[in-house]
């Protein structure tokens, strides 16, 4: 285990009964803590030849933009709905309750472009595959996808069945 683990709160039933929440926002408050983690996050991607990092909105945007600083890469956000001017591409997904949807702007990525992914948590896997779904409609190449933390009961890396990486740095 990373000793920013220590940084990360856990706390029950929110936001809602039965859910563990990580709470990241110590992580982000403690200087070294954080430092140490965009560290540790960069370092298996530094010669992956990384152009792009997308990070999922809202916490994968806070990661994904020092991720991309340390990689020398660009940031591009993937947005819930919405949120972008026009014009986007979307890919909509399922979640447990109701559906959801990712936006990037149109001219986000190019065709061929090296693109890291990047969240907070992986749970069931459902946001990173609709990521990757999107990536994949911009031509894009993926390198792979990182995220802080892997909550392994929730099987998301079974979803993300095929030949990219998938890293992550604290599991659960
Ligand atoms: P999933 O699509 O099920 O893999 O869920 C991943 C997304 O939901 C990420 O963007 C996380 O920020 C958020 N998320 C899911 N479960 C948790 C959790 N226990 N604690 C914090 N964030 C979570």
């Amino acid at each position: 285990m990373h000793a920013f683990a220590d940084l990360i709160r856990t706390v029950p039933d929110f936001p809602q009964p039965g859910v563990l929440f990580r709470d990241i926002t110590p992580l982000l408050a403690d200087a070294s803590g954080f430092a140490d983690c965009i560290a540790a996050l960069a370092a298996p991607w530094r010669d992956a030849g990384v152009q792009a990092v997308c990070g999922i909105e809202a916490r994968g945007f806070i990661f994904g933009a020092a991720l991309a600083q340390a990689l020398g890469a660009g940031f591009v956000p993937l947005r819930k709905p919405g949120k972008l001017p026009p014009p986007v591409l979307a890919v909509d997904y399922q979640l447990e309750y109701g559906s959801d949807r990712l936006e990037a702007g149109s001219g986000a990525l190019k065709p061929g472009e090296r693109v890291l992914l990047v969240d907070d948590v992986l749970a069931t896997g459902g946001t990173l595959v609709a990521a990757r779904a999107l990536v994949g409609r911009f031509g894009a190449e993926l390198a792979g996808a990182a995220v802080i933390i892997e909550l392994e009961a929730l099987r998301g890396r079974e979803r993300w069945i095929d030949g990219q990486p998938l890293r992550a740095l604290l599991r659960y």
